[in-house]
């Protein structure tokens, strides 16, 4: 490194953080207009206008990366839903469950100036269920004269209430210092099990794609659990089937299950349950009606699994309905609507029929494989001198800008650093992303490559 013009410690210190694994999930929780967006959008740095948002308006995107004292992590907001009509307890505690389900750790966001209503008093409930670690955010405390409605809050017995203003910052450095306190470094829930212990799977993929059909075909029907009220049910979210000789854990197949029909807010829960369900995996397993033209939606599923960094498969359901003329049709919008992820692994399946559903294992295998791959260092460096020395970056003002040594800092999914002497264009990097891919597979994964300049 040293004779490239790196200094050794920049070598170092680029590599663990590009190798960083998955990021630890706050969730921000608590009933409407306690102002939980309002300290999302503080937690971020306003770097995605959260707030701006019109109430009613689908909002599908629901985690976001933060950065607070040098430590990373992922923010769950769920800020952008209404109530519907069962009723805000239900409502709220639905939306909570969701969320705390998949974080790690939590505010708990309460107006001050209200105080502690029965529906906080519910969360509060549930969160002593989960047993997570709480910060107590007591919101809309502007300025001093409002630090005793804060004090009030103590009631609650969930600690000592932080007295924050969302809207202006006061305090808030105070509360995220607490929250890095409570804040595991790693997510456990997701990178904790033992070797060799179940893999967890997210089934996900828009409503009425057949995502509970194919659930009941692949863990039998007498499983099936119908009728249940979001917020009333407590019965475990995961369940372990049996597969292709295996035990794997579905992770969320309660959520698929509810037969919850809400009339404000549904697109925002299957969002947010389709989040909660795709930190809890490894694997996520994308179902698309392949009778239906490729939507907007499908692709936000995707992506969403994707900028979540977890390997991927694409099944496309009902292919008992399908034509010939379909098929056709079906196979160009793969090509334009899922170019981006044209290395997941592919089924065509059918809930209904069990066509092909032996399929679903090997590229569920194939994709987790991708997703663990290590390449040795050696034999990456061997495979870039060959490929600059081949195919050199294009000259820019004279230079030519050279990738002079890589490493992979990570799996879960792969990511690597690429040390270089001058800025590498977009082009370039998608060019060395796709010739990896060629030569290694990674077959079913997004992969991370980090470019660093000799300064
Ligand atoms: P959410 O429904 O919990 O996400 O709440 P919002 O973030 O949308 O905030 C609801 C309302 O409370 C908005 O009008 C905010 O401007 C206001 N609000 C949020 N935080 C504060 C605060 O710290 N002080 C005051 N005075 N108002 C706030
Ligand atoms: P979910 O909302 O994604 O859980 O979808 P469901 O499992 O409830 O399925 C929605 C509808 O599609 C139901 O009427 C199912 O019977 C139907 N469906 C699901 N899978 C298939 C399939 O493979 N073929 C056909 N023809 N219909 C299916």
């Amino acid at each position: 490194a040293a004779e490239e013009g790196f200094d050794l410690e920049d070598v170092e210190g680029a590599i663990e953080a590009a190798g960083h694994g998955p990021l630890p999930v706050l969730a921000v929780v608590g009933r409407p207009n306690v102002g939980k967006s309002t300290l999302v959008n503080r937690i971020i740095g306003r770097r995605e206008a959260v707030v701006e948002d019109k109430p009613g308006v689908t909002r599908d995107r629901v985690t976001y990366e933060a950065e607070w004292a040098g430590r990373r992590f992922k923010v769950v907001d769920t800020g952008g839903w209404e109530q519907d009509v069962l009723g805000i307890d239900a409502s709220v505690a639905a939306q909570a469950e969701y969320a705390i389900e998949a974080a790690d750790a939590v505010v708990f966001v309460v107006d001050a100036k209200v105080g502690a209503t029965d529906t906080d008093e519910a969360v509060v409930r549930l969160l002593r269920k989960a047993g997570k670690p709480v910060v107590l955010c007591a919101n809309k405390v502007d300025g001093p004269s409002g630090e005793a409605d804060a004090a009030y809050l103590w009631s609650l017995g969930l600690g000592e209430p932080y007295p924050v203003s969302a809207l202006h910052g006061r305090g808030t450095g105070d509360m995220l210092d607490q929250v890095l306190e409570v804040l595991p470094d790693a997510p456990a829930q997701t990178f904790g099990t033992a070797v060799g212990g179940p893999r967890r799977v997210a089934l996900i993929g828009r409503p009425n794609v057949g995502k509970s059909s194919l659930l009941n075909k692949v863990a039998g029907e007498e499983r099936v659990v119908v009728n249940e009220l979001a917020g009333t049910t407590r019965d475990p979210v995961d369940e372990m089937i049996e597969l292709g000789g295996k035990t794997w854990k579905f992770v969320d197949t309660a959520g698929i299950r509810k037969r919850v029909h809400l009339q404000q807010g549904a697109d925002y829960y299957a969002s947010l349950r389709t989040a909660a369900a795709v930190e809890k995996a490894e694997v996520a397993v994308v179902l698309i009606d392949a009778a239906e033209s490729i939507s907007v939606q499908d692709q936000r599923i995707v992506t969403m699994a994707v900028e979540a960094g977890r390997a991927l498969v694409l099944a496309f359901n009902k292919w008992d309905t399908l034509d010939e003329e379909r098929r056709y049709y079906l196979e160009r919008e793969i090509e334009t609507e899922l170019g981006q992820v044209v290395w997941a692994p592919r089924v065509n399946v059918s809930a209904r029929t069990g066509r092909h559903m032996e399929k679903l294992v090997p590229a569920i295998e194939t994709a987790l494989a991708g997703w663990e791959t290590r390449v040795p260092t050696g034999r990456l460096n061997a495979f870039l001198g060959e490929l600059v020395a081949a195919h050199p970056h294009p000259v820019r003002g004279g230079k030519q800008p050279r990738i002079l040594f890589g490493t992979q800092a990570g799996t879960k999914p792969p990511r690597f650093v690429l040390f270089a002497s001058g800025f590498i264009e977009a082009g370039y990097r998608r060019f060395i992303e796709r010739r990896l891919r060629e030569e290694f597979g990674f077959e079913g994964t997004p992969i991370h490559i980090s470019v660093r300049v000799r300064e």
